[in-house]
């Protein structure tokens, strides 16, 4: 579960943790609780993850990690990176961290982000660690720890374990450190901790690591008023952020102060895939291609999903009786089968009904208007 990824915007993915619970309504097609409670049902890092409600399997707030001295927490260490980057040749590859479940889960100990972020430094200019969230606030938290260090002082303590790290320092990333520790567990016989070296160590290291974008997921308007202040403030410090609009399940528009930020960020935005992905409108994707368009800020069309209109065949669906919310099977020329919709639940602003095929996520493809959408943000040093 960590290596090269057919996900069309990183180059590879990265877990060392497991499980989640539902955060939103987003949370429901979550492809990572459909692999941990079917193909990966017996893996270390998602067995007992999954509860299954209704036939299908829902993760159920059990949080796993790899052993702290597992191979797979070092692996950007030793990886050399994408052959064909998708940021350009020569230039840094991108690792999504932790695809199957959410870093900044409320009941994860942070001391797991603290060990993503020291790697971070570790591999800058190398790489670049994308990490997502639906838990923003909790992302932030991590951050404003880590930026605080004025209760350290100039003299030299050295700690060993979590409880001298805590006695002897009160500093928000002094704290994470510790997190850290605890995430170890106790060491074993004849071994120890590592020190906590206040003036050699983590105090050299800047406020901001600048090869990791911080990401969150919206699903429709609501989820993205709740979470943009926390991420807004993120980017005020400085980082380069991206939103996952993915699963679209309805409409967004983005304000002002997101869209200021230009190439220091990044809308994706794709349609359901699965058994039961439901069908976006295709004008949701229009409105955000146009706002990223009108503000230079780059715009990832990541896929339609099951659903779509551009595909490269043509079904003429006009003679059809195609109902207003219900979707339809139909039995087309050369026994295809194919589903019809028209998804305007809430949508009635968007103009006149229309009809989506479900074509399956391959056929229907991610070109939007017969253009595919693949801009990145900016590199920045
Ligand atoms: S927060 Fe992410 S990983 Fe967790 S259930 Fe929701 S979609 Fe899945």
């Amino acid at each position: 579960m960590s290596g090269p990824s057919p996900i069309e915007w990183t180059d590879a993915t990265w877990n060392t943790i497991g499980g989640c619970s539902i955060r939103s309504a987003g949370c429901g097609p979550c492809y990572a609780q459909q692999l941990a409670g079917t193909r990966l049902y017996t893996h270390p890092l998602y067995a007992g993850t999954t509860t299954r409600l209704k036939g299908k399997p829902v993760f159920n707030g059990r949080l796993t990690a790899l052993p702290f001295d597992h191979p797979t927490w070092t692996w950007p260490l030793r990886w050399r990176g994408a052959r064909a980057p998708i940021l350009g040749p020569g230039r840094p590859s991108l690792i999504f961290v932790g695809d199957m479940s959410d870093l900044f889960h409320e009941a994860r100990s942070l001391g797991y982000a603290m060990r993503v972020w020291m790697t971070a430094y570790r591999v800058a200019g190398r790489h670049i660690l994308q990490l997502l969230t639906k838990r923003p606030e909790v992302m932030l938290d991590f951050v404003r720890r880590w930026q605080d260090v004025e209760a350290e002082d100039g003299d030299i303590i050295m700690a060993n374990g979590p409880l001298d790290v805590r006695a002897a320092h009160s500093s928000g990333r002094s704290g994470l450190f510790a997190d850290y520790l605890d995430t170890m567990g106790a060491p074993p016989a004849g071994a120890a901790y590592p020190a906590y070296d206040w003036m050699e160590g983590p105090r050299w290291w800047p406020d901001r690591p600048t090869n990791v974008w911080l990401g969150f997921s919206a699903e429709r308007q609501p989820e993205f008023n709740a979470r943009w202040p926390a991420m807004r403030t993120l980017a005020a410090l400085g980082f380069t952020i991206f939103l996952s609009y993915e699963p679209a399940i309805g409409p967004l528009n983005l304000p002002d102060d997101f869209l200021a930020l230009g190439r220091r960020a990044q809308v994706i935005a794709g349609g359901m895939s699965g058994r039961d992905a439901e069908p976006a409108h295709p004008d949701w994707f229009r409105v955000l291609r146009d706002q990223c368009r009108g503000a230079s800020l780059p715009f990832f069309f990541k896929q339609w999903g099951e659903w779509g209109t551009d595909a490269p065949f043509s079904v003429d669906v006009s003679a059809r009786r195609v109902y207003r919310g219900e979707i339809q099977t139909l039995l087309m020329p050369g026994s295809r089968t194919i589903k019809l919709a028209i998804p305007t639940r809430d949508d009635d602003a968007l103009g006149p009904p229309l009809t989506l095929v479900r074509y399956g996520k391959r056929i229907a493809g991610r070109s939007l208007d017969g253009v595919e959408h693949d801009e990145m943000p900016e590199v920045r040093a």
